[in-house]
């Protein structure tokens, strides 16, 4: 199977992409405050008070897809940043001290914004970088939430919006224009709609699309939810995927089972994994990650309703809701079985994957497996180890 890069609109995106780098690199030169942000954070409100959001995180996915992460975080571990930090962090941090910058250098933040709704490593990084580029840092809190949303929360959440807008007014010296909020509201309902409706082809069979996939084409969804240029984007995804259902073109030709991958894959690792998958007949269908961004936003109540969609990402969700929303996908997507990524890098997704595994098994009759390794970093990582690990799934669903 070939990833993505065969794509038509692979062109495209890295088009669209290589301006967006630019502009950041513009940014401050224009006069455009540069505003980092994670990748579950209401981006709406940057966009709509006018600032340049850049997302620190996608550098370290950059770092990591083209297999130099491992030599970046050298630079922060030489300072002593701990290995076992996220990888991410350990890039964004590692390449402001690096003589060199094998994806070009970081873009500095004039302000810091950040959603502690994925985890808390993000929140420790931006507290870092805050101090060392001595800029003005916001941070959203998400109360765990082990029980369906209460109004107290969304209470919490809604009055800390408020402080992020009053925030940004003081950074652009401008009142918010609370219409434009609910044009890049619209514009974010339309792209998590169509990148929604993309996601769910891969559950045709043969589909058109899996993870792999997804994983390339994510950035828009991501980056620019909010924008124009993400609804055009998606777009043309859409209509090329429909494209390649009328002449039949399948991302695993022979396709005979379907897979749920949990959480990020291995970045350095992608084109590996999906051949490995292919080989075997196998499509990873759908994973919780790249369903995250599914927001719908009401625009008649907009403040609460952001809040609504970010408060509840599954990271921040108990461990029951945490497995029903797993076998809900599995479900959803009639998978063979599931693949389990103890992420090294990432605590929050990593912890009970091994009780998981057995929950989810006994719940579903799936098979499962479990293996270790880090989304970034190639130091952790045993070709040998995991393809053995593989193998036997392999064979355990081909027995099936
Ligand atoms: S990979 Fe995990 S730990 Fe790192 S920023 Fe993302 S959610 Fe946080």
């Amino acid at each position: 199977m070939a990833v993505s890069q065969s794509f038509k609109t692979a062109g495209l995106l890295k088009e669209l992409m290589a301006k967006y780098y630019e502009q950041g690199n513009l940014a401050r030169e224009q006069g455009l405050p540069v505003v980092w942000v994670t990748a579950v954070s209401p981006v709406e409100l940057v966009y709509a008070a006018g600032l340049f959001p850049y997302y620190p995180e996608n550098f370290g996915a950059l770092a990591a897809a083209r297999k130099v992460a491992d030599k970046i975080s050298l630079a922060a571990e030489a300072r002593g940043f701990f290995s076992d930090l996220c990888g991410y962090a350990r890039c964004g941090l590692g390449d402001a001290y690096a003589k060199e910058h094998p994806v070009g250098k970081i873009v500095p933040p004039d302000l810091l914004f950040s959603c502690n709704t994925q985890c808390g490593s993000l929140q420790k990084w931006f507290e870092t970088a805050a101090r060392m580029y001595r800029a003005p840092y916001f941070l959203l809190d998400a109360p765990l939430i082990e029980a369906p949303t209460t109004r107290l929360i969304k209470n919490y959440f809604v009055e800390q919006l408020e402080e992020a807008i009053n925030f940004f007014e003081v950074a652009t010296r401008t009142p918010f224009n609370f219409d434009r909020l609910a044009e890049v509201l619209a514009l974010a309902n339309e792209a998590c709609r169509l990148w929604n409706e993309i996601l769910d082809m891969a559950a045709l069979k043969p589909a058109p699309f899996g993870f792999f996939d997804a994983c390339f084409h994510m950035a828009p969804i991501v980056t620019w939810r909010g924008t124009k240029e993400a609804v055009m984007y998606y777009r043309e995804l859409k209509k090329e995927l429909e494209d390649r259902l009328d002449k039949k073109i399948y991302a695993v030709p022979g396709e005979r089972f379907k897979i749920y991958w949990d959480h990020i894959p291995v970045w350095p690792k992608l084109r590996w994994f999906s051949e490995l998958f292919a080989e075997h007949g196998a499509l990873v269908a759908v994973s919780q990650y790249t369903h995250s961004w599914a927001y719908q936003f009401d625009l008649d109540r907009p403040l609460e309703s952001m809040a609504e969609n970010y408060s509840e990402g599954f990271s921040n969700r108990c461990f029951e809701d945490r497995i029903n929303l797993k076998t809900s996908f599995m479900k959803k997507y009639q998978v063979d079985g599931f693949v389990l990524f103890s992420n090294r890098s990432c605590k929050p997704t990593a912890f009970g994957l091994y009780d998981k595994r057995s929950i989810i098994s006994e719940r579903t009759g799936l098979p499962g497996i479990v293996f270790e390794a880090d989304m970034s970093d190639l130091r952790y990582f045993s070709d040998e180890q995991v393809r053995d690990k593989f193998t036997v799934f392999f064979e355990q669903l081909a027995a099936k």
